[in-house]
């Protein structure tokens, strides 16, 4: 499944190429017809994202904004494609074209249209965003501070933090050597701001190359060949320590940690 920074490049590219434009919205599957017939021709305001969510801002007279939610889920990927465009395949739920782009949308777990109030009730439910400037550790410890459940468990809960997948929830706790099975909240403030910092600047490396990267040796992101860019995740022996890396499950998603490496601490 995507993890944050791929909805954020999603949403900074379309924002980059449809804002400001009169875009043109179909739905060759049909089960976007009505969403589709409702914003085709409108003006695309504007794209933006909060964890794993995408949206964009249509300007339509009369009503405060009509708003598209796109959830991506396990299956859902956009696809670039050349003007003048193909005829769609009949899975693409959204054909979103303008002059001079056109993207296809297919497989996604949600894909409708919202009012301003709709919008907001579902970032109501999200979790603070590593990404969104409107947030800081303080909203990162507020929301794992009172929360019991184990810190693994809590890094893909989205609505207590919104952003982090599988792979990055692993990378994290290893980044900060700690036990996936700690309760959140036996975790320090010091502790939470560390694991938020480093969110923060991954997650920001993540949108700027397309790709996770955990690993750096002092260079520049891209600077390791791509199998040495993550630290632990389906790794089978541990960087620091050498032990075989733990692989279990928790929260319904394989969890990779070094027993030895990753200790409770408080
Ligand atoms: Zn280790």
């Amino acid at each position: 499944m995507p993890e944050g920074h791929t909805i954020h490049r999603l949403a900074r590219d379309h924002h980059k190429w449809f804002g400001g434009s009169v875009v043109s919205v179909a739905s060759p599957q049909g089960r976007f017809s009505e969403g589709a017939d409702r914003l085709d021709g409108l003006k695309f305001k504007r794209a933006t994202a909060h964890g794993k969510h995408l949206f964009y801002e249509f300007v339509d007279d009369g009503t405060k904004g009509l708003w598209v939610h796109i959830h991506l889920g396990l299956f859902g990927r956009f696809r670039k494609r050349k003007l003048p465009p193909q005829t769609p395949g009949q899975n693409t739920r959204m054909r979103l074209m303008n002059d001079k782009r056109c993207v296809d949308l297919s497989g996604p777990t949600r894909c409708e249209v919202l009012t301003h109030r709709g919008r907001k009730d579902v970032v109501h439910r999200l979790g603070p965003d590593p990404l969104l400037d409107e947030f800081d550790a303080e909203h990162f410890i507020a929301s794992l501070s009172k929360r019991r459940s184990a810190i693994g468990a809590i890094l893909l809960d989205q609505s207590a933090v919104a952003g982090i997948g599988n792979v990055y929830r692993s990378e994290l706790l290893f980044q900060h050597r700690l036990d996936p099975f700690t309760p959140a909240n036996q975790l320090s403030e010091d502790t939470l701001a560390a694991l938020w910092d480093t969110a923060v600047d991954w997650l920001h490396i993540g949108v700027q190359t397309n790709r996770i990267i955990t690993r750096f040796d002092g260079g520049s992101p891209r600077a390791l060949p791509k199998r040495e860019r993550l630290m632990v995740y389906k790794k089978r022996f541990c960087i620091a320590c050498d032990e075989p890396i733990t692989v279990s499950t928790q929260r319904q998603r394989t969890l990779y940690h070094c027993p030895r490496c990753q200790v409770a601490r408080v």
